[in-house]
Order: structure tokens, then C-alpha cells, then sequence
């Protein structure tokens, strides 16, 4: 797997295939590749010609007190992951590559990116929609592919691309779950034993959210309280937010109807985790 480190290569080589004719897919990481990722890589492979894989810990979406530092890495590992979805390339620049040392412009995406992980992580979504919109010039990709486990990400950088004009189809993958539902993340592995198994109260609490729905519940309150109740329970989890909130604006609602979506943060000890579940009520 070619392991390429500068913007001019990667902008040369995709330049190229377009020139050819292939199309081109992204998929943007910050890597410690998983099933998840990988969905994403063969989604792409699928679709396209050529397939980039860039992984980058985007240091400008990590807050002050957040993980920066301690994110998992293992390019070798990646690289065969990569390989083995499809992919034909991975980009993977060092900070100082993206970001020229008087760095200064920012995208910010407001509305779908104000609340839930918006308000409690101030500045993530500037970090990603800015990155995340470099990645769009420097590949000038035909097509991009992003996980619904970060359904905000989703929806913020698919606000930036139609406000922003740019020429990319983003394109949105469903969450991959590990066999008793845990959604697979990177983080996962901060985990310890007793933390893993912790963990699978985010998945049931939004089943049983679900289940609730479906019997006739509307209340968004009412609903986004037996969520908490579940939550709670587990010795070491503290709930960051639960939010019902409506899948298109982001934005919630008294009474819940149509296209929903239930969204939580957690830490479990700390490491915090999010998990959502998208109905129609
Ligand atoms: P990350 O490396 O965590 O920044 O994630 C890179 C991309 O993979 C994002 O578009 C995520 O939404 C997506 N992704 C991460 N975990 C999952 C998962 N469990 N299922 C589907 N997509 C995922």
C-alpha cells in the first residue's frame, strides 16, 4: 500500500486518474482502522475507480483537556486494513504538511453544528469542517464517505459542501456494530475489561428508546429520561448529553415526528464514547 505524505503528491496523483477518467473516492480518518472504516473503504471501492484513504488526528478538532496526544496509531496495521477494503492510496501528512505555521482561516458550519457534541466539544466542528474541506481541495474527489456514527460530522460537512459549492457527493454509510452492539470506534480500545462490557448500556439504551417510540410515546422528554434512567445505573458511565432531536435540522423537538434521531454522548470512566439511533417516528 503506497503511503503518500505530501499535499503536491497526492494532489498529482489524483489529478492524474481524473485526467484518465477514473473517478475518485475519499475517505477521511484519523485512522486506528476498524469494520467501520473499513465499510466506508469498500463502500468507495465500489463506487469508484480509485479509492484515498487519508488518516490524519487532525490536531485543530481536539480540545485543550481531549486526546490528542494519547489517540491509538498503527500505520502498519492501517495500511494492510486499507489494503484489504480496497483502497489504492493513503494519504497521511504530518500536522505541519496541513497546516502552514501562520495558519488562520477556519470553516464554520452554523446550525447543524451548534448543538449536541457542538456545545459540549466548543470548536470540534471548526476543526473538522476545516480539515475535512482541505481534503476536498487537495483530492478534488468525486465522491466522499462518512459513517453515520457520527451523524453530526455528517450532517455538518454536508451543510459545508452545499454551502460552500463544493463539487463533491457525500456519501453516508450506516454504523457498524461489534456482536452485543457496542459501535465500533477508535476509542474503544481506551477500554478496560470491566469499561467494554460498561459500554453496551449505549446501544441497549437506545433500543429500548426505540422500543418505546414504537409503542406510542412521543415526548421527547419523557423519552430521553428512560435513557438516562438506563444509563445512570452503570457504575462508571456519565452521561455527556442525550438529545432527541429531528435527523434534518438537528434541531429538537417537544413532541417527536418523522425522520428522529436519537444521539448520546457518555464517558465511560474517560473515555467518552457517542452512539446514535436514527427512527421514523
Ligand atoms: P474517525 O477515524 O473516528 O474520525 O472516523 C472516520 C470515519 O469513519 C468517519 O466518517 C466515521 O463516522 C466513520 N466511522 C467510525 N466508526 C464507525 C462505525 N462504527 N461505523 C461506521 N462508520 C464509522
Amino acid at each position: 500500500m503506497q503511503i503518500i505524505k505530501t499535499k503536491k503528491e497526492i494532489r498529482e496523483l489524483a489529478a492524474a486518474w481524473k485526467a484518465e477518467g477514473f473517478s475518485v473516492g475519499l475517505v477521511p480518518t484519523m485512522g486506528y482502522l476498524h469494520e467501520g472504516h473499513k465499510s466506508l473503504i469498500r463502500a468507495s471501492a465500489a463506487q469508484n475507480k480509485k479509492t484515498i484513504v487519508s488518516i490524519f488526528v487532525n490536531p485543530i478538532q481536539f480540545g485543550p483537556a481531549e486526546d490528542l496526544k494519547t489517540y491509538p496509531r498503527d500505520m502498519q496495521r492501517d495500511a494492510a486494513a486499507c489494503a484489504e477494503a480496497g483502497a489504492d492510496v493513503i494519504f497521511a501528512p504530518e500536522a505541519n504538511e496541513m497546516y502552514a505555521a501562520d495558519f488562520t482561516t477556519l470553516v464554520e458550519v452554523g446550525g447543524v453544528g451548534d448543538g449536541l457534541c457542538g456545545a459540549s466539544r466548543p470548536g470540534h466542528f471548526k476543526g473538522v469542517a476545516t480539515v475535512v474541506c482541505k481534503l476536498f481541495n487537495i483530492t478534488g474527489a468525486d465522491r466522499a464517505y462518512f459513517g453515520e456514527k457520527d451523524f453530526q460530522q455528517l450532517a455538518v460537512i454536508k451543510r459545508m459542501t452545499r454551502d460552500l459549492d463544493i463539487d463533491v457527493e457525500v456519501i453516508a454509510c450506516k454504523i457498524v456494530r461489534e456482536a452485543d452492539g457496542l459501535a465500533m470506534s477508535s476509542r474503544n480500545s481506551y477500554l478496560s475489561a470491566d469499561e467494554r462490557t460498561a459500554a453496551t448500556a449505549l446501544y441497549k439504551s437506545l433500543l429500548s428508546a426505540e422500543k418505546i417510540i414504537k409503542s406510542g410515546e412521543i415526548n421527547a422528554a419523557n423519552i430521553e429520561y428512560e435513557i438516562k434512567k438506563i444509563i445512570s445505573a452503570v457504575q462508571c458511565a456519565k452521561i455527556d448529553y442525550v438529545k432527541i432531536v429531528n435527523a434534518d435540522t438537528l434541531n429538537p423537538p417537544e413532541k417527536i415526528s418523522g425522520r428522529t434521531l436519537i444521539a448520546l454522548a457518555v464517558f465511560i470512566g474517560k473515555t467518552r464514547l457517542i452512539d446514535n439511533l436514527i427512527l421514523e417516528a
